[in-house]
């Protein structure tokens, strides 16, 4: 099926110092955003963040209470939800029970008073994997499927924007899982732009080109998902992808493009470019490494480590198998309170709790986070 959209011109969704104020309370603090046409963009966060808000803005269903939103070239702030060239697909799929797949799928063309639907009908059943269901109705079809025929009905009309809220939030993991997939193959095939809201990181990393993580009513930060998992900028996105292990560490000196930080009584070296903490000497950096760029080696072995490795000691509190590898806590002796989890060690019986141990990754992999921004 190709049903690529001939939008001309820029497709752009521009939010422009949109807010969203209930009586004292700002649910959306004055934002600016791009989602460049033809992305699948995903809005993530914890509940209450102002993702939903967020959405129902660039719908209509939301009047924001300062700031201008622009599909392309057009300011549509002022435009109902119906005049906009957008549609939205809910967690609750909201379809048609007396009519069958066919006819919820056909239902945006002829209310349009298009009569011959059925090659555009067909050809979107296909695009969903559904051209064998066209004759059942709803309840006859799983979670999956129904949601699947209502973002057939979304597509049908060739919105430019289609948003998402939270429309796998129904369904269960396996499910979800294969969902995602689905959607994200169905965005590349329409090339239609897809923003996506949902407070599950997973998600968002799994389907989107580029992810803004939202906290308290404010975008903290834009990115891909790689982005955002190697080089978070702030705690609250280091921790809300995927654990983080954060080191207390002090800024000592610069070398080239590195800046050297004390931790304890050792060094860890750290990129310049990687680092969202001022580096003025002295000042205090929260050190970051993810579990699985950490090795693991036998304190007993600690000669064969080679240079320019940060490493830090520590003893084994705990270890367990976890299939494709073992996750260890470690309890490190330069910050006392501090675990690392550690991933993808080659099994050496020694290294068992109680074990020292030291921890080594490359300076590459190391983010440098600001300690007193919280
Ligand atoms: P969730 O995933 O739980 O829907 P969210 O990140 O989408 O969370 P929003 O629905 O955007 O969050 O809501 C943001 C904040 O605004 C919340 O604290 C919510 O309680 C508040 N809020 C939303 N709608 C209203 C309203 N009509 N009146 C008052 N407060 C509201």
């Amino acid at each position: 099926t190709t049903m690529k959209t001939t939008n001309s011109g820029s497709g752009d969704v521009r939010l422009t110092g949109i807010s969203k104020t209930y009586g004292s309370f700002t649910a959306v603090h004055p934002l600016d955003l791009t989602v460049p046409q033809g992305s699948f963009f995903a809005l993530l966060g914890a509940s209450g963040c102002g993702k939903t808000t967020t959405l129902r803005m660039i719908a209509g269903l939301e009047e924001p209470s300062s700031g201008t939103v622009h599909l392309g070239d057009q300011d549509v702030t002022a435009l109902p939800p119906y005049k906009r060239p957008v549609n939205t697909v809910f967690q609750s799929y909201a379809l048609f029970p007396h009519l069958d797949i066919f006819e919820n799928v056909a239902f945006g063309l002829r209310r349009r008073g298009i009569k011959s639907v059925k090659k555009q009908v067909e050809d979107m059943l296909e695009l969903v994997q559904l051209g064998e269901q066209a004759r059942k109705k709803p309840h006859q079809l799983s979670g999956g499927q129904q949601q699947r025929v209502a973002v057939a009905r979304a597509l049908i009309n060739t919105p430019k924007v289609l948003l998402l809220d939270e429309p796998l939030g129904a369904l269960d993991l396996k499910l979800r899982r294969q969902m995602q997939l689905e959607l994200k193959r169905i965005q590349t095939e329409v090339g239609i732009t897809f923003v996506h809201v949902t407070h599950d990181q997973e998600e968002a990393m799994t389907m989107a080109d580029t992810v803004a993580v939202m906290n308290a009513g404010r975008v903290e930060q834009l990115g891909s998902p790689t982005d955002l998992y190697e080089n978070p900028n702030t705690t609250f996105v280091a921790n809300f992808l995927g654990t983080s292990n954060l080191i207390e560490a002090e800024v000592d000196s610069k070398s080239g493009d590195d800046i050297v930080l004390k931790a304890g009584g050792g060094k860890l070296v750290l990129p310049e470019s990687r680092c969202s903490a001022p580096t003025t000497t002295g000042g205090k950096v929260l050190v970051g490494v993810r579990p699985e760029k950490i090795s693991l080696t036998h304190a007993d072995d600690a000669g064969e480590i080679p240079e320019g490795r940060n490493r830090i000691t520590g003893r084994i509190a705990n270890s367990s198998f976890i299939g494709v590898s073992t996750q260890y806590v470690i309890d490190s002796t330069v910050c006392p309170e501090f675990e690392v989890y550690a991933q993808n060690i080659d099994r050496d019986a020694r290294l068992a709790p109680g074990a020292e141990v030291v921890l080594h990754w490359s300076p590459a992999h190391t983010f440098g986070l600001d300690a007193a921004q919280d």
